[in-house]
């Protein structure tokens, strides 16, 4: 039997709507573009390269300067984007804007990140492979480890914090049983409305995330098995590309 492979995205797939996460992961049907998807990848592909320059010249002139190639690179990768973004101007200022937000948030110039866009990946049991990217970790001289996420929208509302972290206590986990060491510190920047949250992730915070992790693999795995797929409608649907031909939404 093949193993099932979660990523932080396909564990958010699955508890938001089972049918969602089988039109994705099991089927990969095709889907339309998301421009805040793109929007959210020409921002962390410039957060990234930023910290190639060197500390001094980590400001918001060298970030601004990386905004047409690497915009560029991104139309030549998906050339439907050129059509799809009608005003380029307004494109290109919703980006500045962001990375001004960024440089309000943190100052990039005054530390070394470990790693950026890091691929982390360990098995959770024998049929259940975990992996992911995270968008930096940062090591201090002194051990501690921080991880960080960049959000280009806004920060949850209050009482959803926990579910933003899940993400972030996903990697934390692996990082955890593949180094013996739990990261300090987890940090997510939200450049939409200028907020970073944070929280210190216990031991038993982690163990949590595992048995639900393994849960969840539990549930997609009957669900394989079954065949059965719920469709859970929400207010996601408005951006799901599959609700054309989802059960839930046949007329
Ligand atoms: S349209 Fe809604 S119910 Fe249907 S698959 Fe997408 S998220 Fe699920």
């Amino acid at each position: 039997m093949d193993k099932i492979r979660l990523s932080p995205s396909r564990v958010g797939d699955f508890t938001n709507c089972p049918a969602l996460y089988k039109f994705r992961a099991i089927d990969q049907l095709p889907e339309a573009i998301s421009l805040d998807a793109e929007r959210g990848t020409l921002l962390h592909t410039i957060l990234h390269d930023l910290f190639e320059a060197k500390p001094t010249d980590r400001n918001l002139e060298t970030a601004f300067s990386l905004i047409a190639s690497r915009w560029q690179n991104q139309i030549s990768a998906k050339p439907e984007l050129a059509t799809l973004v009608a005003d380029e101007k307004e494109w290109i200022d919703r980006i500045s804007s962001l990375l001004s937000t960024y440089f309000t948030l943190e100052k990039p110039m005054e530390f070394e990140p470990t790693h950026r866009e890091i691929h982390v990946e360990m098995d959770l049991s024998d049929d259940l492979y975990l992996h992911g990217y995270v968008d930096r970790l940062d090591i201090a001289p002194t051990g501690e480890v921080r991880i960080v996420d960049y959000k280009s929208g806004k920060s949850p509302k209050p009482g959803w914090e926990d579910k933003a972290f899940f993400q972030l206590r996903i990697y934390a986990l692996i990082y955890w049983r593949k180094h013996g060491v739990i990261p300090k510190l987890l940090q997510l920047i939200y450049l939409g409305n200028a907020q970073v949250i944070k929280n210190l992730p216990s031991d038993q915070d982690l163990i949590s995330t595992e048995k639900k992790l393994l849960q969840i693999g539990s549930e997609i795995r009957e669900a394989i098995e079954s065949d059965k797929w719920p469709t859970k409608p929400s207010r996601l649907c408005d951006w799901c590309s599959f609700k054309p031909i989802c059960p839930a939404h046949k007329i």
